[in-house]
C-alpha cells in the first residue's frame, strides 16, 4: 500500500471555498472504522456545489464526493470484512463527513451497504445518488397509487442524472413517460431512454396559473419553483408528484387550489438520510426494473482532475445523464 493517496480537497482560500487534487495519508483520515479502497464516485448537482465551492461543506478541509463505491480494506464492525464491495450514497458525505472524491476513506458501518447484487462498482455509480433518488421517487408514486393506467408521468429536468434514470425506469415498469427538458439536442437521448415524447420548459409551465387544466396522473420533479408549481396545477384529480430536487430554485410560488379541490399529493423525497431498509428496497428495485443497456447513452466516465470544470457545467444544467469519477 502506498503511503500516500489523492483526494480532492474542499478548502478554505481567502474565505473562499476552494477545491484541488492534494496527496493525503490513512492517518489524515477521520476516525471511522472502515476503511475503504475507494474505486468509483460520482458527479451529482450537490457535488457540483461543493466543489465550486457554493458553501455545501459545513466543515472545512472536506473532501468531496457523495457517493462511492469501494473495496472493504480494513474493518472494526462485524457486519463488514476485507474484501466487501461496499457503496455509500448521501449521509451527509461532502457536507458533515469526507466522501468520495478520494483513493482511500474511512467511512461510518452504518453508511455502508454491500454492492448490490446485480451490478459492477462502476455501474453502481452510474446510477448513484441521483439514480437511487429516481427509484426512491418511482416507489413514491407507487405508494400514492399512481399506476400506469392512470395516465402519463411528466419528468422535469429530463435530461439531467436524477430525470434520466427515473424515464428510464418509468418506461420499463409500462408508464407513458413525457419528458420536460429545456435542452433541444437531448430529445432523441430522452425518447431512446424511454419518453414517449418531449415538451419544453415553456410548455411544462402551460397558462402559469396555480390551477389549470388536468395533464398529469403524476409527475417526478428535479426543478422546483415555478415548474413545479405550475405540475401541481396540472395534476390531475387524485394525481401526485413526487418532488426531489431546486435545479430552478428553492421556492414554491402555488395555492391551495389544487390540493383542496383535485385531492393532489405533493411528496417529498430525500435519499441523504433515508433509512437503511429504504435504501435496500430501492437497490433491489433498480436491480429489478432497470434496463443497465441505457448505460451506454447515459453515462460518461472522467478523472478526479476533471472535477472543477464538470461542476461549473452540472450546476449550468450543462450535463447529460450521469458521470461516473474513476478516482484512481
Ligand atoms: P442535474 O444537473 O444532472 O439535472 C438537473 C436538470 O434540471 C438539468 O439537467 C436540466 O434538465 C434541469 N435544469 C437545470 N437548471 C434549470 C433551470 N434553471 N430551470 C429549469 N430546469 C433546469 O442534477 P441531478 O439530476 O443530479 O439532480 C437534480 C436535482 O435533484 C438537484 O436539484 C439535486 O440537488 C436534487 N437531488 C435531490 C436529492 C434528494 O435526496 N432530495 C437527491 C439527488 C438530487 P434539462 O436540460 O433536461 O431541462
Amino acid at each position: 500500500m502506498s503511503d500516500t493517496f489523492k483526494a480532492m480537497v474542499i478548502e478554505d482560500k481567502d474565505g473562499k471555498q476552494q477545491a484541488s487534487i492534494k496527496d493525503l495519508t490513512i492517518a489524515d483520515l477521520p476516525d471511522n472504522d472502515v476503511l475503504v479502497e475507494v474505486s468509483y464516485s460520482t458527479l451529482n448537482y450537490k457535488d457540483g456545489l461543493a466543489v465550486s465551492g457554493k458553501g455545501i461543506a459545513r466543515r472545512l478541509p472536506m473532501v468531496g464526493g457523495v457517493d462511492l463505491a469501494g473495496t472493504v480494506l480494513e474493518s472494526a464492525s462485524d457486519e463488514f470484512k476485507p474484501g466487501d464491495k461496499v457503496v455509500v450514497n448521501g449521509f451527509g458525505l461532502s457536507e458533515l463527513y469526507w466522501g468520495g472524491y478520494s483513493q482511500k476513506q474511512k467511512l461510518k458501518s452504518d453508511w455502508l451497504i454491500k454492492l448490490p447484487d446485480g451490478f459492477s462498482m462502476q455501474e453502481a455509480m452510474a446510477i448513484g445518488t441521483a439514480g437511487y433518488t429516481s427509484m426512491l421517487c418511482v416507489l413514491a408514486l407507487e405508494k400514492a397509487g399512481i399506476t400506469p393506467d392512470k395516465g402519463e408521468i411528466l419528468v422535469t429536468g429530463a435530461a439531467g442524472g436524477v430525470g434520466s434514470v427515473a424515464i428510464a425506469l418509468l418506461a420499463k415498469l409500462g408508464y407513458t413517460v413525457v419528458a420536460s427538458s429545456g435542452r433541444e439536442e437531448t430529445h432523441a437521448y430522452l425518447k431512446k431512454l424511454g419518453a414517449s415524447s418531449v415538451i419544453s420548459r415553456e410548455e411544462t409551465m402551460g397558462k402559469g396559473r396555480p390551477f389549470d387544466k388536468e395533464r398529469w396522473a403524476g409527475a417526478i420533479d428535479s426543478v422546483g419553483s415555478s415548474i413545479l408549481a405550475s405540475v401541481i396545477a396540472q395534476l390531475n384529480y387524485g394525481g401526485a408528484v413526487a418532488a426531489v430536487g431546486l435545479a430552478a430554485g428553492t421556492d414554491l410560488p402555488t395555492s391551495v387550489l389544487p390540493f383542496i379541490l383535485r385531492g393532489v399529493s405533493l411528496i417529498g423525497v430525500d435519499s441523504v438520510m433515508a433509512s437503511k431498509e429504504i435504501r435496500q428496497e430501492a437497490w433491489a428495485r433498480l436491480a429489478q426494473d432497470l434496463d443497465k443497456s441505457i448505460f451506454d447513452d447515459m453515462i460518461t466516465v472522467e478523472p478526479m482532475s476533471n472535477l472543477p470544470a464538470l461542476a461549473e457545467q452540472i450546476i449550468k444544467g450543462q450535463i447529460k445523464g450521469r458521470v461516473v469519477i474513476d478516482v484512481n
